[in-house]
């Protein structure tokens, strides 16, 4: 069996709909996990957010905006009369919830049901859809079988055991529908995946279910060896390794959620990106044993935050750098790149929520600088000890461009540059000419 995931560019209005018709009813048995149309979990984000700060009025309106659009989405979407009333009827139930929910206390837990209408709606529309069409699939609710621990992690055992058990009672359909994004917790309340979590949706499935392959469709075939929105004439990398797929997912390359690597690593299942405007493209396959080669691709990962301790107490001393990790986990904040020398440490995290309480932390330790607007370049490519050279083309490339921190030899599979956002897109083009020569 195979996953498909769409996302919400693939649902964004009812022509895209349409599209995914003849890419899903093709004769193979199926799982088709789906995003909420684009924009709506933003939409139910801002919705949520009002309600938080007691504008219930303009709450309200949003929400009645948001309504107003689901149901010109389910005019122009069904033909007949009985499709349409029940998609109708469908948006009117998940709208007048969250309106019901306006009148009590808000609670994060309402925000997350708020959030969890988007993937609701847009499944319950494509089964209606291929309803109306005459072609048999059914719709399975992800909140039956999917779920996370206490520490927000998949819960395995738990999601196996139930999806399977869902999925003996269709056994003989070939489209099974579900939504991305959404779970319960360890409570049995609604919860979700966090922002762009279809994708971990889509491979936690793979994994559970021990998939062929696990396809993620989208608006572009595959990942590209630079950003398409900077630098011309990009090439599709036919082929990454997990690692290689996870720094690039990590590092700013938008098409896959970073922790979508792993359930898929994890039990060995092949991820295929797909175009769904080019279904023939044969798209990027990630798999275990992808060849390495000099250079595979770059991509940059902005709104990164630096921060330098500086302190003379560091030189041949030891435990300082227990004390700045400390600082860092008594936040929650995850450190992403970081470079030594006897008196400094300089690191990046991304999540600037506890910048100041970490920094006043830091204080007792030494000097603190920081600074904001950078971006991490990440170029992923065989970095093995055993390589030759110390990859020459990427210091030539980017000989006039301030260089803040360079990361070499923590990956056999990436080497990360940090430098200022104002020089990112010279840095792009300039390490495409270098790295990927026309052939
Ligand atoms: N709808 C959710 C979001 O916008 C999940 C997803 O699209 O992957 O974040
Ligand atoms: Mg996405």
């Amino acid at each position: 069996m195979n996953v498909f995931k769409f996302g919400g560019t693939s649902v964004a209005s009812p022509e895209r709909f349409r599209v995914l018709i003849p890419l899903i009813s093709e004769d193979t048995q199926k799982i088709v996990v789906l995003s909420a149309m684009a924009g709506t979990t933003n939409a139910l984000e801002e919705i949520s957010r009002l309600f938080a700060m007691d504008e219930s009025e303009e709450a309200l309106a949003k929400t009645e905006a948001l309504r107003g659009e689901y149901h010109q989405v389910a005019d122009e979407l069904f033909s007949s009369l009985t499709w349409g009333e029940k998609a109708h009827d469908l948006t009117d139930e998940h709208f007048n919830y969250i309106t019901a929910l306006f009148s009590r206390e808000h609670s994060r837990h309402n925000e997350k049901r708020i959030l969890a209408r988007g993937e609701l709606l847009s499944s319950a529309f494509l089964h209606f859809l291929l309803s109306e069409q005459g072609i048999a699939s059914v719709l399975v609710p992800a909140l039956n079988f999917m779920r996370i621990d206490k520490d927000g992690q998949p819960d395995y055992f738990y999601i196996r055991e139930n999806l399977n058990r869902e999925l003996a009672a269709v056994r003989d359909e070939k489209i099974i529908i579900t939504q991305g994004f959404i779970c319960r917790n360890a409570y049995g309340e609604t919860d979700n995946l966090r922002r762009g979590g279809s994708d971990y949706s889509a491979t936690i499935i793979g994994a559970a279910i021990g998939a062929e392959e696990v396809q993620i469709w989208t608006d572009i075939s595959g990942l590209h060896n630079n950003d398409p929105r900077y630098v011309e004439n990009t090439r599709v990398v036919r082929q990454l390794s997990y690692d290689e797929a996870a720094e690039l997912a990590y590092f700013g390359a938008k098409i896959l959620h970073p922790s979508s690597i792993n359930p898929a690593r994890l039990k060995n299942i092949p991820v295929r990106l797909k175009n769904t405007m080019e279904p023939s493209d044969e798209g990027t396959l990630i798999v275990s044993g992808s060849t390495p080669e000099d250079y595979k691709a770059v991509a940059a990962k902005d709104a990164v935050i630096s921060v330098r301790i500086r302190s003379a107490g560091m030189l041949m001393a030891y435990g300082f750098m227990r004390r700045i990790f400390e600082a860092f986990e008594a936040f929650k904040t995850p450190i992403d790149m970081i470079t030594t020398s006897e008196v400094s440490v300089s690191l990046t995290i991304d999540d600037p929520t506890w910048l100041s309480e970490i920094v006043s932390t830091l204080g007792s330790i030494g000097t603190i600088e920081t600074e904001k607007d950078q971006t991490i370049i990440c170029i992923v490519g065989d970095f093995r000890p055993s390589r030759e050279g110390s990859a020459p083309e990427i210091f030539e490339a980017l000989n006039e461009i301030p260089v803040k921190m360079i990361s070499y030899g923590g990956s056999d599979n990436s080497m990360s540059i940090l430098i200022n956002t104002s020089d990112k897109v010279v840095a792009l083009r300039s390490l495409s000419s270098k790295l990927f020569p026309e052939e």
